[in-house]
């Protein structure tokens, strides 16, 4: 088991070697994705701090003060010296440093708050949750509201951990405050239901060697980490995570000797890997065919919305798109009468439809969540209709064919698989870097836009190009 210096909550998620791999190479820089996401972390922090008060508001009662710490020492002495708010807490625990955007004065101790890009609540109408508007912390009241909370471990951990350096100079509250992607409002829970779970993670030992994992392919250590694995010819280059423990229980740890124990499909998955095979069939492939076809693809931005519809139809590309969130009940009413347009007139004239789309998970999510949010809104259809269109035959889910149909060791996703089926991409963008592209194209970027479109437009091509090849039973 590896010898740690200093660790962060943010360690307890995920790979755990990659806290190794940090002090061991200090100077490997961030890649473009995770500094595009501390950008979007330390945006979000502007907009929290600009909001936390500065000073008493007429009517306020008692002492206020609000000073910035950045080191333990600093931290120490503002807490001695009963500051209201604490900015750039810095607390420690074991070999923990513990960071916390903000230390709130409460009557017993300090209330941790953090600044996340998470959803962290929903509405739930008859549930509550302790909240005060961010505006108002250090003065105000908490408040029972009609939310429900949404965890992440990360974030759980953080506030959990933040108690227990807390409890160490005797300022504990048992309560952690989290301000999510609505920053006026600082949700508020009692951490002790995260206890188990952070003493559990704790407990988990630092490993010794690299392990792939999913992480590992925007991870900066990969070209560290790569070769040690291929090195060890390590089952997790083909098998990542959690994928490869029944056979590590069996005593297989290398992709050699899963070829040896000749165990069917994993077996085959594992030659197929050492010999660059990037697809096998299970027998012969094939997709459904309707009369009148046309390719879907959907893009959200994190879990606040689904800001364009793409519709591939004889060829012709159509984006449904809202840059802007407040168009997005508008943009949807107009892609899905569009879609019932099509399909209508298909069932009219007595012919078959096929709407396709690559794992139909979020595209379902969403026209769903539109349904329910927009309801009653012009154009919106009711959720039965949505649920009738996602159950019918109209509406075919090419990655399931795919994964019925083939395997993988390099696994089946859209750009895995259309190159196979002879599909060309044009750009480069992927999931994350679609993130950072959308906040551009929301501030007005024309180029983003069209990027964007661009990336959209390739996933409908490439769908289609993929059950056309499946028909060709290639
Ligand atoms: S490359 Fe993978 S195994 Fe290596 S540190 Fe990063 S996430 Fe962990």
């Amino acid at each position: 088991m590896a010898e740690l210096k200093v660790v962060k909550a943010r360690d307890l998620v995920g790979c755990r070697y990659r806290v190794v791999q940090h002090e061991r190479f200090p100077d490997v820089p961030p890649t473009p994705a995770s500094l595009a996401r501390h950008e979007r972390y330390e945006a979000a922090r502007a907009v929290v701090m600009a909001l936390l008060p500065d000073r008493r508001a007429l009517g306020d009662r008692g002492a206020f003060s609000r000073v910035t710490a950045g080191t333990y020492l600093a931290t120490l002495e503002a807490m001695a010296a009963e500051a209201t708010l604490i900015i750039d807490a810095v607390l420690e625990w074991d070999v923990f440093e513990v960071d916390v955007d903000i230390l709130v004065r409460m009557p017993d101790g300090y209330l941790p708050v953090i600044v996340s890009n998470h959803r962290v609540a929903r509405p739930a109408p008859g549930k509550t949750v302790r909240a005060i508007a961010t505006s108002r912390l250090g003065l105000g009241q908490m408040l029972d509201v009609p939310y429900r909370m949404r965890r992440h471990s990360i974030d759980s951990y953080h506030l959990a951990l933040a108690n227990r350096a807390l409890a160490l100079v005797g300022q504990e509250t048992g309560l952690g405050g989290v301000i999510g992607q609505d920053r006026s409002r600082c949700f508020i829970e009692p951490v002790a239901v995260f206890n188990q779970a952070l003493t559990a993670a704790l407990a988990v030992p630092v490993p010794d060697a690299p392990r792939r994992v999913k992480e590992c392919d925007s991870c900066r250590f990969w070209t560290h980490c790569a070769p040690v694995l291929e090195a060890a010819d390590d089952l997790s280059l083909l098998l990542p995570g959690e994928r490869s423990t029944p056979y590590r229980e069996r005593g297989i740890n290398t992709i050699a000797q899963l070829i040896d124990a000749d165990l069917g499909e994993a077996s085959i998955l594992a030659k197929a890997y050492r010999a660059g095979t990037v697809l096998v069939p299970r027998g012969p492939l094939s997709a459904p065919r309707r009369d009148i076809e046309i390719d879907i693809d959907m893009e959200a931005y994190l879990d606040q919305g689904a800001y364009l519809w793409g519709l591939l139809s004889d060829d012709t590309y159509r984006a449904f798109a809202s840059w802007d969130l407040a168009g997005e009940a508008e943009n949807f009413a107009t892609f899905w009468a569009e879609l019932s347009r099509l399909r209508e007139a298909a069932h009219a004239a007595g012919k078959t439809f096929g709407a396709y789309c690559y794992s139909a998970h979020g595209e379902n999510h969403w026209m769903l969540q539109s349904a329910r949010r927009f309801g009653g809104l012009p154009g919106i259809p009711r959720e039965e209709q949505v649920r009738e269109f996602i159950g019918s035959e109209d509406w075919i889910d090419v990655f399931a064919l795919v994964k019925a149909q083939l395997l993988g060791p390099f696994g089946l996703g859209l750009k895995v698989v259309a190159p196979e089926a002879g599909y060309s991409y044009s750009g480069d963008v992927d999931g994350e870097k679609s993130v950072n592209i959308y906040l551009e194209a929301r501030g007005g970027s024309e180029a983003a836009r069209a990027e964007l479109l661009a990336y959209n437009e390739d996933d409908c091509r490439a769908n289609r190009a993929v059950r056309h090849w499946l028909r060709g039973g290639s």
